[in-house]
């Protein structure tokens, strides 16, 4: 391959999700000068299609409702001895700094008043019920951005108003819910998007971002007015490791060599393996595919992990993934396209409830998303009849809520469908055994589950799984139904299911780190120059998934720590 240029900078960023852009920014204003290298033609990785929600334990809002002692109790018990002390307590003490640092760079963190998140472990000791998760307020002007604009990777469809006008996610929870004040903000947004005339003449883009668009717009921002390069179209093939110390990398842009010598270090920030079809099925416990995760197609495939393992990193949590079941849906847009979404919530309405192949329950479907997909993988070990399994639901369910980018009956009736969608992605039936002959369930099976379900429903308790059962639970569903907000009887005609494949946010397992972010060799000994952030590190929450922020909130944190010891500043 031929070497086109030689670059020098004192830190070398690999990958531009959160974590890699903040820690950049971090390196620059303690006096380096980093530069981001970006594989894909787009910036933002998973975190810019993310809901942009960190979870920071004891943070400023919570005014001393939360403390550092009951945070790391609760992270002790969900990572259960597998994450040294060490870490986790770096991360208590140090993520709720980052709000405030995000503060200064002009991107605004807050705790909802109503939108309250509870961890995702309630029954472990030092959970919260309330207020660990903080939202990103939206960037009114994506466009402040100039060129770089269109080189963000624009958030999913589904997570915008008809798949382009932007809502932050409690202008998406208060429409969809029809919380008192919905059509006011409906009305806001939509005028807001479309007296937008100049710029709808342009694009069909809203310039204002959401989301995990507006962590990253808003982090872009900050690294322009710094002037830190972000190259795209970039990706680091090689570690460059000289006499101990790590001293640089080597990149592919496109088929060239770039080598770039970073004097104060290496950050791997470049996501997880799960776009790498070899290294999911060398890694993770069951076979799975990558076109089930819900993160963006082809870039994150494992690039750091392979590179580090080849200068003799130690690794960890290979078998680990964020799980979420996902659906896959043929786009309106391109209908040879097909889409995968996380179901975060959905399952949590009433009239539903999830069965495996042999037409049974296996788990409290409202737990959270990663929990759900865990009990996927149990109950596919056990029996071998899940992934796929069904989430199975009736015509009160269709007409009042919405699944993954499908919107509410009452507002898109299933007459309004591409018509290729019955019976391929929604398959529908007049009749629960007729469901059962058409997704291949055992009938008998099925209909005692439902039966036993909608008995369950009756009197609001789940004798199973004990749905609706806790604060995180009771989070979900729909507030206007009893006896149980979650649980409701699948009774009326007709009925529906679609398929839930075992879907993923990103793998969580890579390059083994210590409490300052080091890569750590076989020996436990620090690699020096080598940092490893967010999924592209072994995870600081194992194999638990604490609450909802807890990936992005972890990436930007260790972010955070690297550029700070690779800066060699003794304070944080
Ligand atoms: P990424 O953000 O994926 O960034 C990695 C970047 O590295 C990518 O841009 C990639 O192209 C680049 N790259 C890969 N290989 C190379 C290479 N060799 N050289 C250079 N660059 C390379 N988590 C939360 O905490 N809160 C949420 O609200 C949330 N919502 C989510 C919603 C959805 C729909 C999804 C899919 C995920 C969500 N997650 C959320 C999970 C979260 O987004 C990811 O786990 C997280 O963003 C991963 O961050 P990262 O920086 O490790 O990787």
């Amino acid at each position: 391959m031929q070497v086109i240029e030689k670059l020098t900078y004192d830190v070398v960023v690999v990958g531009s999700g959160a974590g890699g852009m903040l820690s950049a920014i971090r390196a620059h204003d303690l006096g380096l000068r980093p530069i981001v290298i970006e594989k894909s033609d787009r910036y933002g990785g998973t975190s810019a299609v993310s809901g942009g929600a960190i979870w920071i334990p004891n943070n400023e809002e919570l005014n001393g409702a939360d403390s550092p002692e009951k945070a790391l109790e609760y992270l002790k018990s969900c990572t259960e001895g597998a994450v040294p002390e060490a870490k986790l307590s770096r991360y208590v003490e140090l993520s709720p700094t980052i709000p405030a640092y995000l503060k200064e760079l002009g991107v605004e963190y807050y705790v909802h008043p109503q939108m309250t998140y509870p961890d995702y472990y309630p029954w472990k000791p030092g959970s919260a019920p309330r207020g660990r998760t903080m939202f990103v307020r939206p960037m009114a002007d994506g466009t402040v951005l100039g060129d770089h604009f269109f080189q963000l990777r624009e958030s999913y469809p589904e997570f915008k108003l008809f798949g382009r006008v932007t809502v932050d996610l409690s202008e998406g929870a208060q429409i969809a819910g029809k919380y008192p004040g919905w059509q006011k903000t409906l009305a806001r947004v939509l005028f807001n998007y479309w007296s937008d005339l100049g710029w709808r003449r342009k694009t069909r883009r809203d310039r204002r971002l959401g989301i995990g668009n507006a962590l990253i717009g808003g982090l872009r921002k900050a690294m322009a007015d710094r002037d830190i390069p972000l190259r795209l179209n970039t990706g680091m093939t090689r570690i460059v490791r000289d006499g101990g110390r790590v001293t640089g990398i080597i990149a592919d842009h496109d088929g060239q060599e770039v080598h770039i010598d970073a004097s104060r270090g290496v950050i791997l920030a470049s996501g997880g393996f799960e776009q790498s079809s070899e290294l999911r099925h060398r890694y993770l416990d069951q076979k799975t595919e990558p076109r089930w995760s819900a993160t963006p197609r082809d870039n994150n495939r494992g690039d750091a992990l392979l590179a580090a393992l080849e200068i003799g990193a130690d690794a960890e949590f290979l078998n680990e993934a964020w799980w979420a079941p996902t659906i896959t849906v043929p786009s309106t847009n391109a209908p040879n396209t097909l889409r995968n979404i996380a179901l975060f919530y959905e399952r949590g309405f009433p009239h539903s409830l999830a069965v495996n192949r042999l037409g049974k329950r296996f788990t409290n479907e409202i737990c959270s998303y990663h929990q759900f997909g865990q009990a996927m993988l149990r109950d596919n070990a056990a029996t071998g009849a899940n992934m796929p399994c069904w989430l199975i639901f009736d015509a009160e369910f269709r007409a009042k809520y919405p699944l993954g980018a499908l919107l509410p009956g009452s507002v898109v009736p299933d007459r309004k469908l591409p018509p290729e969608w019955i019976d391929s992605f929604l398959y529908r039936s007049e009749s629960l055994a007729g469901l059962a002959s058409k997704i291949g369930l055992p009938k008998e099976d099925f209909l005692a589950t439902v039966e036993r379900f909608n008995g369950f429903a009756a009197t609001g308790v789940d004798e199973e799984f004990d749905r609706g059962g806790n604060v995180y639970n009771q989070y979900f569903g729909d507030p206007s139904h009893g006896p149980n907000r979650v649980l409701g009887a699948v009774a009326k005609a007709p009925f529906y299911a679609v398929r839930l494949d075992l879907g993923d946010l990103g793998t969580k397992g890579g390059p083994k780190t210590d409490e300052n972010a080091n890569v750590l060799d076989k020996e436990g000994t620090v690699i020096p120059g080598l940092y490893a952030i967010g999924n592209a590190a072994g995870s600081v929450m194992g194999g638990a998934y604490p609450g909802a922020g807890a990936t992005v909130g972890a990436a930007m944190t260790f972010g955070y720590i690297a550029a700070t010891n690779a800066a060699r500043v003794n304070s944080w």
